[in-house]
């Protein structure tokens, strides 16, 4: 649970502080927010693991900040609600929820949740959605976005992209690239490396600078940690 970034949306304060308190005794790093607003510019601004969020919030509703997080990333959410209507637990389902949970409840049972929910989404996030500043890439659907926009890229710039990535702060010659992309059995010349290259960088703008050239050997995906 170490290392852990959980977002917790609630704007009942005692309440918010009550949960905050008990999450940060398991180790969890907690970031508040009191409104939907605020919310969203939390998660813009941090790798966010797990999302608690409440419904009846000022400015944006939690239904507007579920379908807002649910078009950029897979994380988990939790809801949490003092309605105890099925229906609205059939909505949140329909919006990209993943667990739900009606007020009062136990801050036992929201840590085992919790727990459950980040060990489920730890796997599958390193598996399906690869996250860079605004960049998310989706591998089981192939989508791509930049800045909440979805990204058109060919295939093969898309398989460019993910090598850049797996192969992240690595100088890599074109040759290299060329058969980490293209099989070893290709037989075209190494400028298609180049041309792709130019490419990608022009669709993932501003994000091209990441893809640093090497000079008289190839590239490198620069990436800080
Ligand atoms: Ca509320």
């Amino acid at each position: 649970m170490i290392g852990a970034n959980i977002l917790l949306v609630e704007d009942e304060e005692k309440l918010r502080k009550l949960v905050s308190t008990y999450l940060k005794k398991e180790g969890i790093n907690v970031f508040e927010a009191a409104d939907g607003e605020a919310a969203l510019a939390v998660f813009s601004e941090n790798q966010i693991h797990i999302v608690i969020l409440d419904i009846m919030l000022p400015k944006y509703d939690g239904w507007t900040i579920c379908k807002r997080i649910r078009e950029v990333s897979n994380i988990p959410i939790l809801i949490l609600t003092a309605r105890n209507d099925e229906s609205d637990k059939l909505f949140g389902f329909d919006l990209g929820a993943d667990d739900y949970m009606t007020k009062p409840f136990s801050l036992k049972e929201l840590v085992a949740r919790v727990k459950a929910l980040l060990k489920r989404s730890r796997q599958q996030v390193s598996d399906e959605v690869i996250a860079i500043e605004n960049l998310v890439i989706d591998k089981k659907s192939h989508k791509v976005q930049l800045n909440e926009q979805p990204l058109a890229l060919s295939p093969k710039e898309y398989d460019l992209l993910l090598f850049f990535i797996h192969n992240k702060n690595q100088a890599l010659s074109r040759e290299v690239i060329l058969d980490g992309v293209w099989g070893y059995d290709y037989y075209g010349d190494l400028r298609t490396v180049d041309t792709h290259v130019k490419r990608l960088r022009q669709k993932i703008q501003p994000m091209g600078e990441y893809i640093a050239t090497v000079r008289g050997f190839g590239y490198r995906f620069e990436v800080t940690p």
